[in-house]
């Protein structure tokens, strides 16, 4: 996904949205600190990549808003990879690699061993 760069006009318009607060909650007063500007719904979830979607936020709550976004992300994929295929985990393409063990015989569904054909 290709990101856009915000203009300093952009930034100092995010940060008096928040009326200079970091966007977490936190209360966290972002005059003189090194703010980073993260987008709210991340855009691998479908978020815009617009100033809208943006907030501020101090450098160490955003590394939090980082790591619970890639877990977001994680969990939408799983969901859909669910929803696509059924399967709630990815599976080997292929079978792991029997260690040759003895397949002249065969267990039937009732449970009764017979020679394979
Ligand atoms: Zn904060």
């Amino acid at each position: 996904v290709k990101r856009r760069r915000l203009t300093p006009t952009q930034k100092a318009g995010i940060i008096a949205r928040q009326v200079n607060c970091c966007g977490c909650g936190c209360g966290g007063d972002l005059e003189g600190q090194a703010v980073e500007f993260d987008h709210m719904l991340p855009l691998a979830l479908g978020g815009a990549d617009t100033p809208e979607n943006m907030q501020a936020l101090l450098p160490d709550h955003h590394r939090i808003k980082t790591r619970d976004d890639v877990r977001r992300i994680r969990k939408a994929d799983r969901q859909r990879r669910y929803h696509e295929t059924g399967k709630s985990h990815q599976h080997r393409t292929r079978p792991i690699q029997s260690r040759g063990f003895d397949t002249t015989f065969k267990r039937k569904m009732n449970g009764e061993v017979v020679r394979a054909d």
